[in-house]
């Protein structure tokens, strides 16, 4: 491989922060266990300089017609093409995916900035009709004000890209806090816009102790809107933080998919869908299908087949372009693994495949299923293992499958795989969730809505709600 990981760096006020005195953190590569870089870490004095860029940021920005502010994007869109696969080798050096799956994430990531863009100009308001004929009434969208936004690591392009490209679309300026896993991914993104033209201040990027930075970013008042996506854990300290200081936000937080296969539904099919989506990304998303609920008449050929295509997975390191599946992401999860494996060994849970750690340097875990079971709970039926991880649960009616997958306090992703019509739509209105897909895998795309109920959060990603979520609605009426 000649390219080399590059030098890592904070963004604030259209500048380049190298480490200098700063503390650092080391990135690492999670296919090897081997140190790629250092990650300098902002200090509390680099937060408030972006606090400060960000206000300054947002005053130009606003002033930037909206058709204007399109163009940059879709010119950031094209640019991230032209480096695809730069941004797809940094995405699998720094979170392991297989290559074929990060350049699939580059195009995504690409296609929300060409969304966004597009939909700039189109942010109308509306002209309401006077109960008085003398008076004029408007409501006029406004952006919110500089965002504060946070992302997970297992999604380094698209999350960072979905919350840059809406918020700039609508307005906003950003102090953006990508995940310290996958700070290349990001920073290829900011430097895509720094070369675009995007204006010094209006994107500023820093990394380093989260929670301190959080607490920073949470406490200035310049700051009026946060958009998080993470765990449900982080999400609640957020949203309190949020209360407290009247911020809008968006949280889009953890998930726990159940999947309902009917009597009818063709087996050969749905395992061959459920398997690319379970095991891609090793498992790491947060519409991941995970609990697989599946009529008793059909349970056995399922998991039969399940399992059978499960061994098939060649694990490797993401830049083999055998693999079909690659490391998890840190030592973390490798941790949070073994205790969904050594929860269900205690309870005497079958474990058809995997379960256990693969013996060679890196982080990586065997694609596992367990069950049929019905013990509901066991901790993979309770908590979201964010893994390649599948529980299979077999049920007699649809009653007790709907009363199963809503049983969890998350509701982000729900799957149902049946050609009975009156029986998909009973299950889509039914089940808690604020995305439900049926007979297919794809959970989103940069044009729908996106987002979760219950404890998985609140407010819209995505499609023409997830722009409007970095404006305000001001009415003005005139005599
Ligand atoms: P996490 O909540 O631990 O971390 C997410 C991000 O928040 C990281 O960048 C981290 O540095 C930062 N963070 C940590 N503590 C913070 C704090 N106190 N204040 C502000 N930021 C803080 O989550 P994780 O384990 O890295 O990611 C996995 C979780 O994310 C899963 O639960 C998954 O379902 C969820 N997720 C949700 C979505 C969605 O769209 N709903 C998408 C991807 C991941």
């Amino acid at each position: 491989m000649s390219e080399r990981y590059p030098e890592l760096a904070l963004y604030i006020d259209g500048q380049w922060h190298r480490a200098d005195a700063r503390a650092t953190l080391p990135v690492i590569n999670p296919a090897t266990g081997d140190v790629l870089a250092h990650l300098p870490c902002a200090s509390d004095a680099d937060v408030d300089e972006a606090v400060r860029a960000a206000a300054k940021g947002f005053v130009v920005w606003r002033a930037v017609a909206p058709i204007e502010r399109g163009r940059l994007l879709r010119r950031a869109a094209d640019m991230i093409l032209e480096r695809r696969e730069h941004i797809a080798r940094l995405i699998t050096w720094e979170l392991g995916k297989p290559l074929a799956e990060s350049r699939m994430e580059v195009d995504t990531a690409a296609a929300m900035f060409e969304w966004n863009g597009e939909e700039a100009r189109r942010t109308y308001g509306r002209v309401i009709p006077a109960r008085n004929p003398d008076i004029r009434q408007f409501a006029i969208p406004e952006p919110i004000g500089p965002v504060a936004a946070f992302s997970a690591w297992n999604a380094p392009a698209i999350t960072p890209s979905r919350k840059i490209s809406s918020a700039l679309a609508a307005g906003c300026s950003v102090i953006m806090k990508p995940a310290e896993e996958t700070p290349a991914t990001a920073l290829a993104i900011a430097a895509i816009l720094h070369e675009a033209g995007l204006p010094a201040g209006v994107l500023n990027m820093v990394f380093g102790d989260a929670p301190r930075i959080s607490a920073r970013l949470m406490a200035a008042p310049e700051i009026r809107g946060v958009t998080f996506t993470g765990s449900t854990a982080v999400g609640k300290i957020l949203a309190a933080d949020a209360v407290r200081s009247m911020k809008r936000m968006t949280l889009e937080l953890g998930g726990h998919a159940p999947v309902l296969v009917f009597a009818d539904a063709d087996i050969d099919r749905v395992v061959a869908g459920a398997i690319t989506a379970k095991y891609r990304n090793s498992g790491q998303v947060c519409t991941s299908p995970t609990r697989f609920l599946v009529h008793r008449s059909v349970c056995d050929a399922f998991t039969e087949k399940f399992t059978a295509a499960a061994r098939m997975l060649t694990l490797g390191d993401g830049f083999d372009p055998g693999t079909k599946m690659g490391p998890l992401a840190t030592e973390r999860r490798l941790a949070a693994m073994d205790r969904f494996a050594e929860d269900a060994r205690q309870r005497g849970i079958t474990i058809p495949v995997g379960g256990r750690r693969v013996e060679r340097p890196g982080y990586f875990w065997q694609p596992t299923v367990l069950g049929p079971t019905t013990d509901d709970d066991c901790l993979a039926a309770t908590v979201e293992p964010f893994g390649p991880l599948a529980l299979i649960r077999p049920f007699e009616d649809v009653d007790e499958a709907l009363s199963v997958a809503n049983r969890l306090p998350f509701g982000l992703a729900a799957y149902a795989m049946t050609d009975n019509a009156a029986l998909a739509d009973r299950v889509a209105r039914g089940i808690e969730s604020g995305n439900v897909i049926l007979n297919h895998w794809q959970a989103s795309s940069p044009e729908t809505p996106f987002g979760g109920v219950k404890e998985s959060g609140f407010g819209t990603e995505g499609g023409l709600e997830g722009l409007r979520a970095f404006q305000n609605l001001k009415y003005i009426s005139r005599a």
